[in-house]
């Protein structure tokens, strides 16, 4: 599901997908606070109602099955053509919209991050809030950055703060600046 919302292609299905997302997690927002997200939910429905799925019966142990909805595949072209390769390792967007709902389902879908880089990951520990190495680089050195400008301002404003310094600064402005 992350690769498809990070696919580059914004076509209307994509874009449908992504605001799903962002539904969810303001239902799960609204769901916290312990209060009910009814127009929300309807929004999210007309939404999800764009999508097929179908059912089929999955073997699990020999003589064991399940029922699952699986997204019905979503190219139909009249006479049906074979799919190509390409369009087979393609993720259909309603196979990103039922992974959105099973995690959510599952209580997992805080995992699903977006990373100051603006990539889709998810997150395999909760703590986890980057895509990769080189952005936790990136984020180290900001965070470095943002320590010394924050002690570097503090210390500035003890310094203009000392009497010695005011007067000094009165007698600079007085004569029209430092020599
Ligand atoms: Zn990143």
């Amino acid at each position: 599901m992350v690769r498809y919302l990070n696919e580059p292609d914004e076509d209307l299905p994509n874009l449908r997908v992504k605001e799903i997302l962002k539904l969810c997690f303001r239902i799960e927002e609204v769901r916290a606070t312990g209060a009910r997200p009814g127009g929300l939910l309807h929004v999210v429905n007309s939404h999800l109602s764009e999508f097929r799925f179908t059912p089929m019966f999955v073997l699990v142990a020999p003589t064991q099955f399940v029922v699952q909805w699986r997204p019905a595949w979503e190219r139909r072209t009249d006479p049906p053509k074979a799919l190509t390769g390409e369009e087979l390792c393609r993720v259909q967007p309603s196979t990103a919209a039922k992974s959105i709902l099973d995690l959510m389902d599952a209580g997992m879908l805080n995992r699903v991050r977006q990373c100051m880089c603006g990539r889709w990951f998810y997150a395999q520990s909760a703590k986890k809030v980057v895509c990769s190495a080189a952005c936790r680089f990136r984020k180290f050195k900001n965070a470095d950055q943002d320590t010394y400008n924050k002690q570097r301002a503090e210390y500035m404003r003890g310094y203009r703060k000392n009497p010695k310094v005011k007067s000094k600064t009165r007698k600079e402005k007085a004569s029209g600046g430092p020599e």
